[in-house]
């Protein structure tokens, strides 16, 4: 088997099927991510949801035995929304980010790598492969940057000359014994913006990601967002695209490749009033299709009532009370009271301090708390 004429062959597959890149890695261990990975654990930076163990994100063969080479691929997503409404008074939306937009990308990526798994039975007898895309064990921009698809720039995210970061990474673990690729020279050099424009200093010592202080973490976790987020998380229902959005490396770059992608302006960037009493099978049936409904709706609810916080959306101040007063969820109903204190009606004050009387959840009660101090501190 002539495996150069294959890659050949494989490399023109892929334009067929609209993947946009795609590069070889080889199989051997990731000696510098597993010293990462351990720096990354001493210093409690991971986020909680990575799968396996340092040794199995690092080794291939631990994943695929016979582990040859990988095959890293790269689809482009769109970075601007066509007819994107207008946030108003009385009418304020959230925005879910960018890898949300359309649909889940894991489908559209596993869809393709299965493509490129047939395309691979059929040419070779005995082929064997192993497809992950994101929640798999290996790190998809570690492969990618080895396989020459782009680097790895400081904000994290993996970046290619033709689309910037805005691509789905995904790999195929093979038995094939693929040339690899070259990986590329290129770098940040002296920029730093992303690192400075992060709102919440979550990019540390060059290039490290301090994920529990991400605000696209933060938007995912389904307790109290501490306080010192809730500011800075803004209008975010899910994820975060500022690290990207600043990065020159994506000065207009904006590509329309694949329709699944397109994303519903109503959906991407929802009004959030409605948000926050749509019933779980609305929310399956209108957000269950993007990755950003992954954790459930009520991170996207918490996050709703912080974003109206953050407008001072007094419109909302009914439906926050009815929240605050009978939702089950403590989180809501704490985050609530919290957003009304932020608001600050001129009825706040008694509307807290009534349902602080039937409150019996002490968590609940100390956002309660907070939201009444909220409007000593900024309304006296
Ligand atoms: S996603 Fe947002 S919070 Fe996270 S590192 Fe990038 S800019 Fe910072
Ligand atoms: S903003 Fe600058 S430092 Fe950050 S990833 Fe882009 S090029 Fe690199």
């Amino acid at each position: 088997m002539n495996f150069t004429q294959l890659k050949q062959e494989l490399i023109e597959y892929c334009g067929e099927v609209n993947i946009q890149k795609v590069g070889i890695a080889s199989a051997d261990t990731f000696d510098t991510l597993k010293q990462r990975l351990v720096t990354q654990q001493a210093f409690n930076y991971q986020s909680g949801f990575e799968k396996g163990s340092i040794e199995e994100r690092t080794t291939p063969t631990k994943l695929l035995p016979k582990a040859q080479s990988i095959i890293s691929i790269a689809l482009a997503y769109p970075s601007k929304m066509k007819d994107a409404p207008k946030s108003k008074k009385g009418e304020r939306r959230g925005i879910f980010a960018r890898a949300s937009w359309g649909k889940d990308y894991h489908d559209v990526l596993r869809e393709k790598l299965n493509l490129i798994g047939e395309f691979l039975q059929d040419k070779v007898d005995g082929a064997e492969f192993k497809p992950m895309v994101d929640t798999g064990e290996l790190h998809d921009r570690a492969v990618a940057e080895r396989a020459g698809i782009g680097f790895v720039g400081k904000n994290c995210n993996l970046i290619t000359e033709e689309y910037g970061s805005y691509v789905y990474l995904g790999e195929l673990i093979t038995n094939i014994p693929f040339e690899p690729d070259e990986p590329i020279e290129e770098g940040c050099g002296d920029c730093n913006i992303c690192v400075d424009k992060c709102p919440t200093g979550a990019l540390v010592q060059g290039g490290q990601l301090n994920a529990s202080r991400c605000i696209a973490y933060q938007t995912l976790t389904k307790g109290f967002l501490p306080d010192e987020f809730r500011t800075k998380i803004g209008n975010r229902l899910y994820g975060c695209d500022t690290c990207q959005v600043v990065c020159p490396k994506n000065k207009g770059v904006d590509f329309h490749l694949h329709d699944e992608m397109e994303p519903d302006p109503e959906l991407a960037k929802p009004k959030l009033e409605p948000l926050l009493t749509i019933s779980n099978r609305e929310f399956k049936e209108n957000f269950g299709y993007m990755s950003g409904s992954w954790r459930g709706k009520k991170p996207i609810q918490r996050n709703a009532i912080i974003a109206l916080a953050h407008y001072k959306e007094v419109q909302s101040v009914d439906t926050l009370i009815e929240l605050m007063k009978k939702d089950p969820r403590p989180v809501i109903r704490g985050t609530a009271a919290w957003a009304i204190g932020k608001i600050g009606r001129e009825d706040a004050k008694d509307v807290i301090e009534l349902a602080k009387c039937y409150e019996e959840d002490d968590d609940v009660r100390e956002e309660m708390d907070k939201g009444l101090a909220l409007l000593e501190v900024e309304y006296t």
